[in-house]
């Protein structure tokens, strides 16, 4: 069968991640957190006291900057690694949550990692998630998912994960950092969350996550055959 993209964008909080790993693991494909991207470059701005306001600064972190998903087969899962080291716990906390939306709205930031991105998917076979995947990074995915959810649905589950994780954070303090992101997000100049024309909506507010992954996979498999029927007429 011939392998496709699968480009997965929405809100803070919807379950793009969830979503996208699960399909991914089921059709035997790459997977690519693109927000664990910036959230590492975010962690390295912070730790390197990067002014945000000037570009030569930008530039030359950016340079200094090497992220790296490696497989942990204890924990099943991808880890984000910037510049050798494991970040995966870290990249994922508040004070993280708090400055990215910031760090992703500039232009230099935002051009590396599309770039770096698309480089990724240069043999198809891949689901990202993210925020402009179906319209800035792969604009020609073969198919696109724009996911939503109600937000105190969102907050709850956003609160269970970091539970899980053992950080305990107020319903209060996450429904302002997702309303925050969901604003700087949308309304930024470069690469804005927004829906694809040919994205298809999820909505998940009432929905378990096995009826999402099923919703992704019977909507791939459709997009697989049209792909292969497209290249025995051509
Ligand atoms: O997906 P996640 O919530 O981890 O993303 C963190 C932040 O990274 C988002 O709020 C957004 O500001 C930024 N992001 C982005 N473009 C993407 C992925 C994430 O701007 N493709």
């Amino acid at each position: 069968m011939k392998k496709i993209i699968i480009a997965i964008d929405g809100y803070s909080a919807c379950g793009k991640s969830t979503t996208a790993k699960i399909v991914a693991s089921k059709l035997g494909y790459a997977y690519i957190d693109t927000g664990a991207m910036y959230r590492a470059t975010t962690l390295y701005f912070h730790q390197h006291y990067v002014n945000i306001t000037d570009p030569k600064a930008i530039h030359k972190a950016l340079e200094n900057i090497n992220i790296t998903f490696i497989y942990n087969p204890k924990a099943n899962r991808n880890e984000t690694y910037l510049n050798g080291l494991n970040v995966e716990d870290e990249i994922r906390k508040m004070y993280i949550s708090e400055q990215v939306s910031e760090v992703s709205a500039i232009k230099e930031v935002r051009k590396y990692m599309v770039a770096l991105q698309q480089k990724m998917g240069k043999k198809k076979g891949l689901v990202m998630d993210g925020r402009d995947i179906g319209t800035a990074v792969f604009p020609s995915a073969e198919l696109k998912i724009f996911m939503q959810a109600d937000m105190h649905v969102r907050a709850f589950r956003r609160q269970q994960e970091l539970l899980e994780k053992k950080q305990v954070v107020g319903i209060e303090e996450i429904i302002e950092n997702i309303t925050k992101r969901d604003l700087l997000d949308t309304t930024r100049e470069e690469g804005p969350l927004r829906k694809a024309e040919d994205a298809y909506v999820l909505d998940t507010t009432h929905m378990t996550v096995d009826e999402q992954v099923d919703f992704v996979i019977n909507l791939s498999v459709g997009k697989m055959i049209e792909s292969q029927n497209s290249i025995i007429i051509n």
